[in-house]
């Protein structure tokens, strides 16, 4: 036996560090001679250790052992101590943030990152602990004397504890009591101590006990019943599941009923949401439905909330997680179904930062792993879902009635160039407006573009507001009398005049404020709500637009992609698309996709009340096919042409694409990285390099853009060149002269 074998498994640990690897540690109380007994029971894969780093001391996760490492004796070090008593990750969450840091070829210690909330990663407790005090022999010696005399508040505190052994330090956590504990303590009479919140209920499989933790819901319809019992019998192996319907065909009734089914065989479910999808309405809903404890988790949470929403999963105390995309990661002990609604929803995807991970794509790797079933909910599925669907790897579930009403919304084109318009409504638009309101009904009108004006002019000299620091012009932002860059965030004052020649400027387009200000004139007296960034800014504002929509106050609703989802608008009868031709003409392939998701998604607010809908989308390109066919065959049959067209230019999903993007001080480093990096390529099996190109807007912020596409038609082969290419690409000198990231399937290009 060599003396490597005797140290005890090698702990390969993932570490907050931006190096695609592990690092090999011998486990604790193990000496390089292998003399000391190795830590009894050894350490299990998934556990927090500490670990000396450098001459640091770092918070590490244990993703596997093995029995042999590259490294020598003397600098194999050992871990200084596990975290914890048990496992932070169990195998199958192990399993899919390996799987994760492989695919989107990222450090594991940084895919920790997304998966853990800070404090953990920094070493906090695994169980909430609670501060107590506890009164000591010298406490218990002082209260038989009468002690403390003069301060009654010290005297009550004191007296408490001596009746019962502990009282919760924050109870009464205001400063008086604080202050007198610290006095008693002080004395030596009392400690602090911290123990564990109370411990988790036993999760009990009993479906006998449904009643006890479920409100009775509705009737199902016949087709949210079969679609309940389709995915219900796949509650012990894996199974995906696309639920299509529109909005309002009950989706969600399907979701709390799989939900309910999940609950009472003593599982608990994971529910994912678009960042826009996770309204107050949609929490209601389950929280109303259900009585087991739920945790929430979106990205406006603090580090202290996210903390213990995390913990509240991870003792099972929340049956029930709802979240947003980081949501993919929560510990649930007995995962038991996956819920993606609004699948398609491009947030699911993290287009920022260094890990660049679809929640919706893991949450299909996390199902498959914990042999679960997984749903996912859209009206409109992505073009990549309905390619799966087509291929038998996923199975399709219809709703197609509404719930509460039957008629669909009628959709009309108006053709921008053949109809009078003023301020970007044209007359049938108005016409058809007046008749609603007329009518009584409520009008929606969608215009993807907050501000006043995207434009400001001068009419003399034909200078236009640009930002300093990006290819873009600034928008006109009237009330607020600001000028603001939202690429970038640059803001500043309204000029009065152009500061190029003295004359006076003008703004020129619509945006959402500039409509609400046309349709005042246009109605007045009708009051109206805008729903966009710029008036939604806080918890609540969104509750308390919704209120004076919801109690007909406001007439007319204005709102940019905000109102395109989970909002019920059950009296709007009436639906103008302002504008539906941004995604007709765009560089990325993805653009009709999302066009035709928002048409749909934005038709569907109307008519959902007693009254049937209206739809009307202006348009200078009344012909186009997209336009077209989505009006005849709605949004499957734009599909189906969207399909061929990809599977033509063989883009994905006949394709698998990895983006480089970079960003640098001048356009030519970002380039010369780019070029530099692609030259190292080499030649290619398989798979090809196109770029590297400035991006469509090349500087934002200051620095300039650009990007380098790798495509292959094969997944294996995309991933065994970036494997290999990739150490390369990091080690070039150029790359330290930029910013750079790998974006795998990525949902944007530019
Ligand atoms: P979606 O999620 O597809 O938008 P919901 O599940 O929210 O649809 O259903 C729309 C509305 O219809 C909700 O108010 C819901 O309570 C109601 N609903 C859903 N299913 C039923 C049903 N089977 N019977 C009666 N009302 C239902
Ligand atoms: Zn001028
Ligand atoms: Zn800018």
């Amino acid at each position: 036996m060599t003396g490597k074998s005797d140290i005890g498994p090698i702990l390969r640990v993932a570490l907050p560090a931006p190096v695609r690897r592990l690092f090999d540690y011998r486990s604790p109380g193990t000496d390089s001679a292998g003399t000391a007994p190795p830590c009894p029971g050894g350490i299990e894969p998934g556990t927090r250790v500490w670990v000396p780093f450098g001459r640091r001391r770092l918070v590490g996760v244990v993703m596997e052992t093995a029995i042999r490492t590259e490294l020598s004796e003397e600098k194999l070090k050992a871990v200084v101590a596990p975290l914890d008593g048990q496992p932070i990750f169990d195998p199958a969450m192990l399993a899919l943030l390996t799987w994760a840091a492989g695919y989107y070829h990222h450090p594991p210690g940084e895919v920790l990152s997304a998966a853990l909330p800070k404090a953990l990663r920094l070493g906090a407790p695994l169980e909430a602990m609670q501060e107590r005090w506890q009164i000591t022999p010298a406490g218990s010696e002082a209260w038989a004397q009468g002690e403390p005399r003069r301060a009654p508040r010290q005297r009550q505190l004191l007296a408490e504890l001596a009746a019962q052994e502990t009282t919760a330090g924050d109870r009464r956590g205001r400063g008086a009591w604080r202050e007198a504990a610290r006095a008693l303590q002080a004395r030596g009479w009392i400690v602090s101590v911290q123990v564990p919140l109370a411990p988790a209920p036993v999760i009990a499989a009993d479906p006998a006990a449904l009643p006890r933790i479920r409100i009775e819901g509705p009737e199902l319809n016949v087709e949210q019943r079969q679609a309940t019992e389709r995915i219900c019998q796949s509650l012990d192996t894996f199974g995906a599941f696309v639920l299509q319907g529109i909005t309002g065909s009950g989706k969600t009734e399907v979701y709390l009923r799989v939900t309910e089914r999940v609950l009472a065989l003593g599982r608990s479910a994971l529910v994912l949401v678009p960042e826009i999808g996770l309204t107050p309405q949609l929490v209601e809903r389950f929280r109303e439905r259900f009585r087991v404890g739920m945790a929430v988790l979106h990205s406006a949470l603090t580090d202290q909330e996210r903390l213990a929403a995390w913990r509240d999963a991870f003792s099972g105390q929340a049956r029930i997680v709802l979240g947003t995309r980081s949501a993919v990661f929560a510990p649930l002990p007995k995962l038991g179904a996956i819920i993606v609604d609004e699948e398609h929803d491009a947030s699911f995807k993290q287009h920022e930062g260094g890990f660049r991970y679809s929640a919706r794509d893991l949450a299909l790797v996390r199902a498959r792993r914990a042999e679960v079933p997984v749903v996912l909910g859209s009206a409109t599925p992505a073009i990549e879902t309905l390619y799966n669907l087509e291929s038998g790897r996923y199975a399709r579930l219809r709703l197609t009635r509404r719930a509460v009403r039957a008629t669909p919304p009628r959709i009309a084109l108006i053709d921008l160039r053949a109809s009078a318009h003023h301020s970007g409504l044209s007359a049938p638009a108005v016409q058809a407006m007046q008749r609603h309101l007329g009518a009584g009904g409520q009008v929606l009108v969608f215009l993807n573009r907050r501000g006043y004006a995207p434009t400001l002019l001068c009419t003399a000299c034909g200078w236009v507001a640009p930002c300093t620091d990006c290819d873009a012009r600034l928008t006109v932002h009237l009330a607020a009398q600001r000028l603001r860059c939202h690429h970038c965030g640059a803001d500043s004052q309204l000029p009065a005049r152009c500061p190029q020649c003295g004359f006076a400027v003008k703004p020129v387009g619509q945006g959402t404020e500039r409509i609400e200000e046309t349709l005042a004139a246009m109605f007045p007296g009708l009051p109206s709500v805008r729903l966009d960034r710029d008036v939604v800014r806080h918890r609540g504002d969104m509750e308390a637009a919704m209120r004076r929509i919801a109690s007909g106050e406001g007439r007319i609703l204005i709102g940019t992609q905000m109102v395109t989802k989970g909002h019920d608008f059950p009296n709007v009868t009436l639906v103008v698309v302002l504008n539906a031709d941004q995604g007709l003409f765009s560089a990325d392939f993805r653009a009709p996709e999302r066009l035709a998701q928002t048409i749909v998604q934005v038709a569907g607010r109307a008519g959902r009340g007693e009254r049937p809908g209206e739809v009307l989308i202006q348009t200078e390109f009344p012909a186009h096919p997209l336009l077209t066919g989505l009006l005849s065959e709605g949004y499957e049959g734009f599909a189906r042409t969207a399909l061929k067209e990809r599977r033509e230019a063989s883009w994905p999903p006949f394709s698998r694409l990895a983006a480089v993007r970079d960003s640098a001080a001048t356009a030519e480093a970002a380039l010369t990285f780019l070029a530099e990096a692609r030259a190292l390529a080499g030649h290619l099996q398989g798979v090809r390099l196109l770029g590297p190109v400035p991006a469509a807007m090349a500087r934002r912020a200051g620095r300039h853009h650009a990007q380098l596409l790798v495509e292959s038609a094969d997944r294996s082969r995309l991933h065994r060149f970036l494997d290999a290419w990739l150490p390369q690409v990091e080690s070039l000198p150029s790359a330290r002269r930029v910013r750079w990231a790998l974006d795998v399937d990525p949902i944007e290009l530019f």
